[in-house]
């Protein structure tokens, strides 16, 4: 087994996703030493899955070489809504029947360790502050677009919570009154609405159905369910359906990122989850949007680019919100 004695301040991270669990043992130069995922299976309730989560712990701590005594301890992330401060998970909507899970309580209980609970979102923008792509910056923004839209944002250089814990969520800025149905808070026309990877997919079967009802011909359709990977794939090829899918899309995020462009003056937004993948197809008229309809200082000061974090986007965040809250005075900046 390989040893590293020289692992001081590492913690373990923790991410509870809707279809995936992941756990990491994280430096605090944000260098992973092992890292490891399961599916959430959440519909078989909290006690097991969490069971599932702490035993994954534990095998990445091995993996590593890591016993809990050498850690700081344990960081968590998990989708909202849920309280921070008394480490309660509320009634994350991803998460069906999860209600008021004490989850840092039973992470102290596991592994003896001081623990804490965070947004995923918020550990996110925490995650790419310490260690990705907006090391070294003061405003940050963060996104995250994939199955729903996270995010969360680090103003002068701290990580913004709100007054309940869970401010600084873009996903819910409306972008159009009266849209489409939101599914995760129940209001119409919210950004996650047009331009989550679910939304897209939507979508794209509402376009087709049309287009074949018109005897319109469309790229899209040989393949079933339509991903946002199949749109941007299409609309890159020309397809007029599937065009004015990802123009939709696009007018839909540079609007919510433009209100946030104007409201915070970020230096840097961060884009990530799967639907970024997309690259310059996604990013290119993102960032002429936010150049020539953000106000002139804001949209002066910001860049936009794209998340390093990748598949550990959620062990790093919930590493970087362990760092932050359990040994404040080991700031990196
Ligand atoms: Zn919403």
């Amino acid at each position: 087994m390989t040893h590293h004695p020289h692992a001081p301040g590492a913690v373990l991270a923790l991410d509870i996703g809707g279809t995936k669990l992941a756990a990491g043992v994280v430096q605090s130069d944000g260098t992973t030493l092992a890292f490891a995922r399961c599916p959430t299976a959440s519909q078989d309730g909290p006690r097991a899955v969490l069971k599932r989560l702490f035993d994954l712990g534990r095998a990445v701590l091995g993996t590593a070489g890591t016993a809990p005594g050498d850690l700081l301890g344990t960081g968590i992330g998990c989708g909202g809504p849920l309280d921070p401060v008394a480490g309660v998970l509320l009634a994350p909507p991803h998460l069906p029947g999860w209600r008021n899970v004490p989850v840092v309580e039973l992470a102290r209980e596991a592994y003896g360790l001081p623990a804490v609970l965070d947004n995923d979102g918020t550990a996110g923008a925490a995650g790419e502050w310490r260690f990705g792509a907006g090391r070294g910056t003061r405003h940050l923004v963060y996104l995250t677009v994939s199955t729903g839209i996270g995010g969360g944002m680090v103003l002068d250089g701290r990580t913004y919570r709100g007054a309940a814990g869970n401010g600084g969520e873009p996903g819910h800025i409306t972008v159009r009154p009266d849209g489409r149905p939101c599914r995760s808070c129940g209001r119409a026309g919210c950004l996650e609405a047009y331009a989550s990877g679910t939304s897209i997919a939507e979508r794209a079967d509402e376009a087709v159905a049309e287009a074949r009802a018109g005897g319109v011909p469309t790229l899209l359709g040989d393949r079933d369910p339509l991903t946002a990977a199949d749109v941007t794939a299409a609309a890159g090829a020309g397809d007029p359906v599937a065009t004015a899918v990802w123009e939709e899309t696009l007018d839909a995020l540079s609007t919510g990122l433009i209100s946030l462009v104007n409201v915070f003056e970020p230096e840097l937004v961060v884009l990530g989850g799967g639907v970024t993948r997309a690259g310059e197809p996604l990013m290119g008229p993102l960032r002429r949007e936010v150049a020539e309809r953000a106000m002139g200082p804001a949209a002066s000061a910001v860049r936009l680019t794209t998340a390093s974090g990748g598949d550990q986007a959620g062990v790093l965040g919930a590493a970087a919100i362990a760092f932050e809250r359990l040994a404040p005075d080991d700031r990196a900046r």
